[in-house]
């Protein structure tokens, strides 16, 4: 199939969906409804565990991507467990904003210019990893194929994206404020 053929599967293995049977019943943030999940990756992200962590504070940790698909590509998480930008509720918009800041701060660090910047997260069932993670890249790409994982879908008619399987982070910011919910299919 088409995601399988960009590689999308192949980066990491996915981790085992221990949590799905707790589907949160409130409107409470994602980043305070969330523990740690023992067999997922990003639920331990640290230097001893062989990431190259370029940042972190009580929240969150910024690391090196570990297949780079352009000059520079980090990953920013949470420390708490957070399935996905699907599982996203509207008041999660601050912490996305925060997600958001922190990748920006990292590619000021970098020198690289607005122009080339590109933030986002993949919508499931298009992610690697079931622990939620923005893709912090500075341009360009290495290839095409690289590329064509990353793609900015702008919305039409009132939508703030289209069909698309990455979701840029100002179309999740801008979809969660007005009250929405991320997918795959144009919101
Ligand atoms: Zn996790
Ligand atoms: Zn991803």
């Amino acid at each position: 199939m088409l995601a399988s053929a960009f590689g999308l599967f192949t980066s990491c293995t996915r981790a085992p969906r221990a949590d799905e049977g707790s589907k949160r019943l409130t409107d409470e943030p994602s980043a305070d409804a969330g523990s740690r999940v023992p067999t997922c990756v990003f639920c331990d992200v640290s230097r001893e565990k062989g990431f190259d962590v370029v940042w972190e504070d009580d929240a969150f940790v910024a690391f090196a991507d570990r297949s780079p698909a352009a000059r520079h590509h980090m990953l920013v998480v949470p420390k708490r467990h957070v399935e996905s930008v699907r599982t996203l509720v509207p008041s999660d918009a601050s912490m996305v904003q925060r997600m958001a800041a922190a990748g920006h701060a990292l590619l000021d660090a970098r020198g690289v210019p607005a122009a080339d910047r590109r933030l986002g997260f993949h919508i499931p069932p298009f992610n690697s990893v079931g622990h939620l993670h923005l893709h912090v890249q500075g341009l360009p790409y290495k290839n095409v194929w690289r590329r064509a994982k990353y793609p900015y879908v702008p919305g039409g008619a009132g939508r703030h994206k289209g069909w698309t399987w990455f979701a840029e982070v100002g179309q999740v910011q801008a979809i969660l404020e007005d009250g929405g919910r991320v997918r795959v299919g144009p919101c």
